[in-house]
């Protein structure tokens, strides 16, 4: 039986369609884990400790015990991130959150906190997380571990595309600049960097329609 489904992989590969298509396929809760580190972001910036990729990971240690995150799902399976009660979802897409938030993801003393929290989450009960270092990490006996990847014009090109549709205001080329950033940040970074687990399923879905990822990875799950 699998109950802890793990898909790791870069930036706007479509992990998390993916992940929450599958969850509603199959009943189980889906949980964003980069929600929770933009979300911690956010807190950063507004409390002049994030800024411009600069980041005073001293006072933000501090601050963690005052940082409280939760999921508010709805009906149509998704789900809205709060920080400390307040309806942030709309706030954490934004590019100025992506621009600082590996940035604060290569704090260890976030990442365990956030880490202990995810694990939390996942106790007993069936759930799809996405993230970077779900497979390896946060759920390391996980029973279904995927790990998705696209080149980064193809994942710069479909991040653009949803920020076009929500009509935020962004250009191709800084999207991709963001997207090669971000990456590289979290392959390098000491703490749980983003690499594929060794018991994880690659999957490049450049050439996949939505409903084609969907199918395959419903398909992995009955296998
Ligand atoms: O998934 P998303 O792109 O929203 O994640 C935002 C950022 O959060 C990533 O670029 C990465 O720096 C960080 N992250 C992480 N570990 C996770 C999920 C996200 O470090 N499990």
């Amino acid at each position: 039986k699998k109950i802890i489904i793990a898909i790791d992989g870069y930036s706007s590969s479509g992990k998390s369609s993916m992940a929450r298509a599958l969850a509603s396929a199959i009943g189980y809760r889906y949980i964003d884990s980069g929600a929770m580190y933009r979300a911690v972001t956010l807190w950063g910036m507004r409390h002049g400790m994030v800024e411009n990729g600069n980041v005073d990971s001293e006072a933000l240690v501090s601050a963690l015990p005052g940082i409280t995150i939760d999921f508010k799902p709805m009906p149509d399976g998704r789900q809205r991130t709060l920080l400390n009660g307040e309806d942030v979802e709309d706030e954490i897409r934004r590019l100025n959150v992506s621009n600082n938030v590996s940035q604060v993801s290569v704090i260890p003393e976030v990442r365990h906190r956030l880490v202990a929290m995810q694990q939390a989450l996942g106790e007993g009960k069936g759930i799809v997380m996405d993230g970077r270092d779900i497979g390896t990490t946060v759920f390391p006996a996980a029973e279904m571990k995927v790990f998705v990847d696209a080149s980064a014009e193809t994942r710069a090109q479909r991040r653009f595309s949803e920020l076009v549709d929500k009509g935020v205001p962004a250009t191709y080329e800084e999207v991709l600049a963001n997207v090669v950033h971000r990456d590289h940040i979290d392959e390098t970074r000491e703490e749980s960097p983003l690499r594929k687990a060794g018991d994880a399923v690659s999957l490049d879905n450049s050439c996949m329609s939505i409903e084609e990822q969907n199918a395959w990875l419903l398909d992995l799950y009955n296998k």
